[in-house]
């Protein structure tokens, strides 16, 4: 056992390894293979699910660990935007009766005002910018 890991050890050596890309494409793989192969056996579907791994794999032993570290980050970027988007819809559908949400023009943050119909000035908290709100429903 010892012998096998220090083997794999001294081939990963200077190669990429694993990361965020590489655990989402294994799950999208599995997936694919489990279930989607079951509602649609296309020959499209296994070519997919063949270059996914082979991509993945492919950046696994890449010996350009910066490129691929980009590319992680690139992916974590767009993944937390997701997230906090989705958040916020979750947010605007449970507040719905009572709240509505607008972002400030000076800063960007996301403000909770309580629901009045009308035009209103509002004042961020966040940076103190004074500027109209018009609540319709
Ligand atoms: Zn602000």
């Amino acid at each position: 056992m010892g012998k096998i890991r220090q083997k794999i050890a001294i081939f990963m050596q200077g190669r990429y390894g694993i990361d965020h890309i590489y655990l989402t494409n294994l799950v999208i793989y599995f997936i694919g293979l489990i279930f989607l192969r079951r509602i649609e056996q296309r020959l499209y579907l296994d070519i997919l699910l063949l270059v996914l791994i082979l991509w993945t794999f492919y950046r696994v032993f890449s010996r350009n660990i910066v490129k691929r570290q980009a590319e992680n980050q690139v992916f974590l970027r767009v993944i937390n935007k997701i997230k906090s988007t989705t958040k916020l819809i979750f947010k605007r559908i449970r507040d719905i009766g009572t709240h509505r949400y607008r972002r400030c023009p000076n800063c960007q943050t996301q403000l909770r005002l309580p629901r009045k119909v009308g035009t209103h000035t509002v004042k961020c908290p966040r940076c103190d910018n004074r500027f109209q709100v018009k609540i319709k429903i």
